[in-house]
């Protein structure tokens, strides 16, 4: 069997789902609703962005439920997590913080690595911009992983990582190619000012993004045949966005929110289910449908 492809009429199909889709209902239950009431200015735009985004692991509520555990361990102030004068508070506080394999000492080592950073920089948009514009969006992600995961120091003696810290933030220019998720996905809230994102980098324009590839968003995108590729790796990433980028070339990835929610909240079930594929925009485009009609 050959690879599947979308129909012709696959634009006009997304569209409709676009413009059909709840966004209100999935804001509430998406990790950036938990980001936008601390962002209140570009430094706690980025710490309060790039902690959730870290910790962007597993369902949606455990997620959520762990970005407000960490605020809490701030009183309410993320960005200190970021300031040396509070990094021994920082350390105690976070001892004993879990969620899934994160644990609280890589999250200290985190704010720590920031806080050297922005000694010296105003934005982590620096490093993104710099990899951006030397060898395109993939090096924008290495540079800004290498940032976060400490491998640029301002100056000192080299630091001792907590045990798998580097494993938070893989770059698409590692042996595995990663799909890089997380940081995607950060770059995604951090560029974009249109709903539901945050919008507090300026220097990236939007058709530069690549998709955020969860295994939602995978399953669709494959089943849809924005690729033919089963793993998330980052050449999944490029075929995605480039599909998207074919139908959208100023802001390919606003599709995103959607096809990853259409996921998480069930809309999707992923299997062949008249009643709920029936009304679907995209079902004539849908692997599963391929050949069958609905009546
Ligand atoms: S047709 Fe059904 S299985 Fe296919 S994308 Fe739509 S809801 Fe999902």
């Amino acid at each position: 069997m050959g690879v599947h492809r979308p129909t012709g009429q696959f634009p006009r199909h997304l569209e409709a789902l676009y413009a059909g889709f709840p966004f209100d209902r999935s804001f509430d239950d998406d990790p950036i609703a938990s980001v936008h009431p601390l962002a209140r200015d570009l430094r706690s735009a980025e710490v309060a962005g790039i902690f959730a985004a870290t910790l962007a692991i597993g369902n949606t509520s455990s997620i959520r439920g762990a970005i407000g555990r960490l605020v809490a361990a701030t009183d309410g102030e993320i960005v200190r997590l970021v300031d040396p004068g509070w990094a021994l508070e920082r350390d105690r506080r976070l001892r004993g913080f879990r969620h899934r394999w994160i644990r609280g000492d890589q999250l200290a080592f985190l704010g720590r690595c920031l806080s050297e950073f922005y000694e010296a920089h105003a934005s982590l948009e620096e490093p993104f911009v710099e990899g951006l514009n030397a060898g395109g969006f993939e090096v924008g992600l290495d540079r800004l992983a290498r940032v976060l995961r400490g491998d640029r120091r301002v100056g000192g003696p080299r630091r001792r990582r907590p045990a798998g810290y580097a494993r938070l933030f893989p770059s698409p220019l590692g042996p595995a190619r990663s799909a890089a998720k997380r940081l995607t996905l950060y770059v995604r809230w951090m560029v974009r000012s249109r709903y539901p994102d945050l919008g507090r980098w300026h220097r990236v324009p939007t058709g530069e993004l690549r998709v955020p590839l969860d295994q939602h968003v995978q399953w669709i995108a494959y089943h849809l045949g924005l690729t033919g590729r089963r793993s998330r790796t980052w050449r999944a990433v490029e075929e995605v966005s480039e599909a998207l980028r074919r139908i959208d070339p100023i802001d390919p990835v606003r599709y995103d929110f959607v096809l990853c929610h259409t996921g998480i909240s069930g809309d999707c079930p992923k299997h062949r289910d008249l009643a709920v594929c029936g009304p679907c925009s995209v079902r004539p485009d849908c692997l599963l449908w391929k050949g069958r009609s609905v009546g």
